[in-house]
């Protein structure tokens, strides 16, 4: 019966990775990874994550709710909003348990696709990966739209104000939330006032992929400055929130999709739809790693230490990105390289070209993305310099 399916081509980021595990040169470099390392180059257990799986009480294997752990969703969704937010005051929110970020956008996916008057999603040039898959399979019209300019390694700002009043009314526009990936690269405070005011005037939607809130600036209210902005100017929108990063639970697949309306009566119907569509894709979600982030969120002292955990990791990011930043200058680097600094979150768009970035791997065993896409978690003490000879190098 399935004589004819064709072999599909391996997902690009992993095929990096199986390449960098085939490699034996001991001086092999890992950047493609979407994963916090430590400065020995291990994956880190956050210490408030440690502490509370260590007390984790009367825990059975009972399914949860179809919409999931109710603390952790009240948690996930404050700390989205802000606690303080008008929308949940007025109880037009509501907020559902999802598979980690991703479940969280192939939800809202659908539910878009199912429920809105419009089914075009603009996205941005160039985004992560995943983001048009998921779309694709929900039966979006996907509209790219001006993001990454390559002259400045910044934000094609005009480009991309320009492609929002160009799309059709009502159209979902796809927002990064902070920390943008591949590029590093997001709006200022001011900006996003404007491209909210374009977005009003469209009649957009906006979607937010929030996957690195905390992990970016270490500050969760900042780096959910974009969310709250827009909820404050009254739209309605969508998140959908990873703990994959901010609480290091990558396997877990602890997420959440909040939505807000703009009535209480809404409210309860989208919910209601929400678990409906959860219910026919995977019934219930996972318990473990929603149940350690329902813990933190809902004590203060908890809460405390696990922004002492996000300062260690978005502090060890800043700094790498000093570190070598200046090193690849101090090596005579022939380009300029602040943008390695103005770039935020994990990753670095370097503007490394294809062949570059294929002399990286060939003669100096640093695996990275074809696009010139680093991860500045796999920089540490032990490689930096090593790493920067070999940047200067394949850019001579
Ligand atoms: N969105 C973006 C922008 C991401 O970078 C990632 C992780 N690579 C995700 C969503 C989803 O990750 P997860 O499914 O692990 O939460």
């Amino acid at each position: 019966t399935f004589d004819n399916v064709e072999q599909a081509p391996p997902d690009a980021i992993f095929a990096v990775l199986n390449a960098f595990k085939a490699d034996t040169d001991s001086r092999k470099i890992n950047l493609s990874v979407g994963a916090y390392r430590t400065d020995e180059g291990t994956p880190w257990v956050l210490p408030t994550v440690a502490k509370v799986e260590g007390t984790l009480k009367n825990v059975n294997h009972e399914y949860l709710p179809i919409d999931g752990n109710p603390v952790y969703n009240a948690g996930m969704r404050d700390l989205a909003l802000g606690k303080d937010s008008i929308a949940i005051k007025e109880e037009r929110t509501c907020a559902v348990q999802m598979l980690s970020g991703t479940g969280a956008l192939r939800i809202a996916a659908e539910f878009i696709s199912k429920f809105h008057q419009s089914k075009t999603i603009l996205v941005s040039t160039p985004t992560w990966g995943n983001h048009n898959a998921i779309f694709k399979r929900a039966n979006l019209d996907i509209l790219p739209y001006r993001y990454y300019k390559a002259e400045t390694r910044g934000l094609d700002f005009e480009g991309m104000i320009a492609d929002l009043e160009a799309a059709p009314e009502h159209s979902t526009v796809l927002l990064h939330a902070c920390a943008h990936n591949p590029t590093g690269v997001d709006p200022t405070n001011e900006q996003w006032a404007q491209i909210a005011v374009v977005m009003k005037q469209k009649g957009h939607f906006p979607l937010f992929d929030c996957a690195y809130q905390g992990f970016m600036s270490g500050n969760l209210a900042d780096d959910a400055f974009a969310i709250r902005y827009f909820v404050e100017q009254g739209f309605e929108c969508l998140v959908c929130q990873s703990c994959s990063k901010n609480f290091g639970l990558y396997n877990e697949r602890a997420g959440c999709l909040t939505a807000v309306l703009s009535t209480k009566e809404a409210a309860a119907a989208v919910l209601s739809q929400l678990k409906i569509l959860v219910r026919s894709s995977y019934s219930n979600p996972p318990n473990h790693g929603a149940a350690i982030v329902a813990n933190i969120l809902s004590d203060a002292s908890l809460y405390k230490d696990w922004e002492d955990d996000l300062n260690t990791m978005s502090g060890r990011i800043l700094s790498m990105r000093q570190q070598l930043h200046d090193a690849i200058v101090a090596k005579g680097a022939t380009q300029d390289w602040s943008h390695m600094l103005k770039q935020r979150g994990m990753f670095t768009f370097t503007g490394l070209t294809p062949a570059q970035v294929e002399r990286l791997t060939s003669e100096f065993h640093v695996y990275l993305l074809k696009n010139g896409r680093i991860n500045m978690c796999g920089v540490n003490s032990h490689n930096i310099d090593y790493l920067a000879n070999a940047i200067v190098e394949v850019t001579k």
